[in-house]
Order: C-alpha cells, then sequence, then structure tokens
C-alpha cells in the first residue's frame, strides 16, 4: 500500500506557508534580497531548519521561522511562496488545503496586511488554476504579541472572506500565553460568523483545549494531543471535555512528526491519534510544517500505516474526516466527498482485492 499513499486524495487543514517553503527558493530569495542564511546549500539549509526544529520543545521549534518570514517581505515573493506551495501540495496528492500564516510577520519592510494577503491569495489562485489543488487561507494572530494585532488580523481575515480566507487561528508558544487573552478578536470574529481554530493542547494541557473551545468559540483545534489527559481512569473512560468534542464532532487537525519535534510526544508510537480514530472522534492528519519537520503529507501517512497499522478504509475516513472539518463552503465539501474521495477509494480498494 506504501506506494498507493501518494496516490490516495489527501485533505490538508494544518499547514504553515512560512513552515512550509523549499529550501531552494530560500535560497535564490536571499540572494536577490540581500538576506545572510545559515547555509548556502538547498540540503545543508533544509537539515539546519530541521535541526533546529527537532529539539523537543516549541519555542525552539519556533526559531526557524524569523528565518523564512525574512525572504516573505515583498509581494513578489509572497506570490511565489504561495504559489509554490500549492504545487507541492498537488504533488504531495492533496485535492483540498487550507493554508495559513500570519500576515503581520510580513509586514517589516513596509507591506500592509492588505497587501500580503492579496499577494498571497494571488500566488494560490495560480497554483490552483495551474494544479487544480483548491486552497483557501487561514489568517493567523500568534499569542505573545499584543491582542490588538490579534483583532486587527481578525478583521483583515473577514475583509477577505469572499476571496479564499476561510478562518481565523491563533498560534505560536502556548505556554504562559492563555487564548482568552486574545478575546476581542475572538468575539469580533463570532459576531461576523467566522470560523476559528487554535493551537491547543500541544505545548500546555487540557485547560487550553477547555478556554479554546468554551471561552474563544473555536470550530476546531489544532493538535489536541494533550486532550488524552482527559482520562479519569486512563484508556478506560472519557472525561467531559473530551466527550463534548466527540459528541459535538469538533475536528481535531493532528500532526505526528511535528509533535516529535515539538516534544508534545516523546514516543509517536505512544500518539492518541489511532485511539481517536478508532473511537469516533473527527480526526485528521496533517503537516503542520513540511520544512521545519521534514516532512510531507504522504510522509505522514505513510508513518500513520507503519506505526498503527492503518488499512485502506481508516484512510478514507481520515480524508473524509479532513474535508468535514473543513472552513470552506458546504456545497464544495459535498462535492470533495461525492465526486473524488468516495470514487478514488474505491476504486483503490478494487485495486488491492
Ligand atoms: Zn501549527
Amino acid at each position: 500500500m506504501a506506494d498507493q499513499i501518494q496516490q490516495m486524495p489527501k485533505v490538508q487543514l494544518h499547514d504553515h506557508l512560512d513552515g512550509g517553503l523549499r529550501p531552494e527558493s530560500i535560497l535564490e530569495l536571499a540572494d536577490a534580497q540581500g538576506v545572510t542564511l545559515p547555509e548556502s546549500d538547498p540540503k545543508a539549509l533544509g537539515e539546519w531548519f530541521f535541526r533546529g526544529a527537532a529539539q523537543g520543545d516549541l519555542p525552539k521549534y519556533l526559531e526557524g521561522f524569523a528565518v523564512t518570514t525574512a525572504v516573505m517581505q515583498d509581494e513578489e515573493s509572497l506570490q511565489r511562496i504561495a504559489r509554490e506551495h500549492v504545487e507541492d501540495l498537488s504533488r504531495d496528492g492533496v485535492i483540498y488545503g487550507e493554508i495559513r500564516f500570519a500576515p503581520v510577520l510580513h509586514t517589516a519592510r513596509g507591506l500592509s496586511m492588505e497587501q500580503v494577503l492579496e499577494a498571497v491569495l494571488e500566488g494560490v489562485r495560480i497554483g490552483s488554476e495551474t494544479t487544480g489543488t483548491v486552497a483557501r487561507i487561514i489568517v493567523c494572530s500568534l499569542r505573545h504579541m499584543d491582542p490588538a494585532i490579534s483583532l486587527d488580523s481578525a478583521k483583515v481575515a473577514v475583509q477577505y472572506r469572499d476571496r479564499g480566507v476561510v478562518g481565523f487561528d491563533l498560534a505560536g508558544d502556548e505556554s504562559g500565553h492563555p487564548p482568552a487573552d486574545h478575546n476581542d478578536a475572538f468575539q469580533f470574529l463570532r459576531q461576523k460568523n467566522f470560523n476559528i481554530t487554535i493551537h491547543a493542547g500541544e505545548a500546555f494541557g487540557l485547560s487550553s483545549i477547555w478556554q479554546a473551545i468554551q471561552h474563544c468559540g473555536a470550530h476546531r483545534i489544532g493538535h489536541a494531543t494533550r486532550l488524552v489527559e482527559d482520562d479519569t481512569v486512563p484508556g478506560d473512560h472519557r472525561g467531559t471535555l473530551g466527550e463534548y468534542i466527540l459528541d459535538h464532532r469538533i475536528p481535531l487537525e493532528m500532526c505526528l512528526s511535528s509533535n516529535l519535534h515539538t516534544g508534545a510526544v516523546t514516543d509517536l508510537k505512544a500518539h492518541p491519534f489511532p485511539r481517536y480514530l478508532r473511537e469516533g472522534y473527527r480526526v485528521a492528519l496533517n503537516v503542520d510544517n513540511t520544512l521545519m519537520s521534514k516532512t510531507t503529507l504522504t510522509r505522514e501517512w505513510e508513518l500513520a500505516r507503519e506505526l498503527f497499522s492503518l488499512d485502506l478504509q481508516d484512510f478514507e475516513r481520515i480524508a473524509i474526516n479532513g474535508v468535514k472539518g473543513a472552513f470552506c463552503e458546504h456545497s464544495l465539501r459535498k462535492t470533495l466527498i461525492q465526486d473524488q474521495i468516495v470514487p478514488r477509494f474505491r476504486a483503490l480498494q478494487g485495486d488491492a482485492s
């Protein structure tokens, strides 16, 4: 089945634009812009990002982003990187992807958040047109930043809702930065009937997931790895937060390799993903950051197959969960499931039997 995984129709909900650049592109852009890099050859640069990220600590994992965002400060570069990102999704067998990034991190050389978004949306449009992969944007803000920036970012996200922006996310270092600090932004988004996802339960425990859902109105949770702590009797009883997430079909955007690299888990074999999948949670697999975690979605699916003995039916369930959790319009979600995922998995099933 390994060679089939690349061909399987996949859905990507948790994918950072600034964590998924091609090393070759970083080198070319840095050269043109006079930005100094720690390495001068693509392979060595890719390894540098991976080495920096895989230290079992979220703040250390996040350090590489200062380098990627340094070469993403003008419209041409942003457009190119967004286009390449969609091309890479297509090569990975992704039929629908939501790409996230924080516009405010790209305003250091004078661009407005609107200019940043327009450049990225144009790159996504070109990439989608040439590959057929459908992609949408999620606007991020960062936990450690001034909550006023989150509110501004939320306003820009809503402003572009008809141009391909489908959601808002709060990312960054979780510990010591509770999501409720940014409640003005979340209140605004809820008033506007906008979609919210929040990174929670990665570097911090249950209270972070609970606060994201019950205080901030998150419709999805990024990671939720530590939801597993909601067991009164481990493996036997589900706590009320887990029950709520299961009953309300709250999608969990789970990421394997990245969780190992940030220290959210110490052993992938013990990752809660297969348990959530079997218990019927709306879980999907994601890359988080292809550059920092040296991965692709195909690789993450292969990893899940090797670690948890998943079969074709499991992968179809994961793809459907991804679509059901997507922030795009309902009619597109229906088309993705009925016209792509179901028939393509049926064909693969036919090949296998
Ligand atoms: Zn993330």
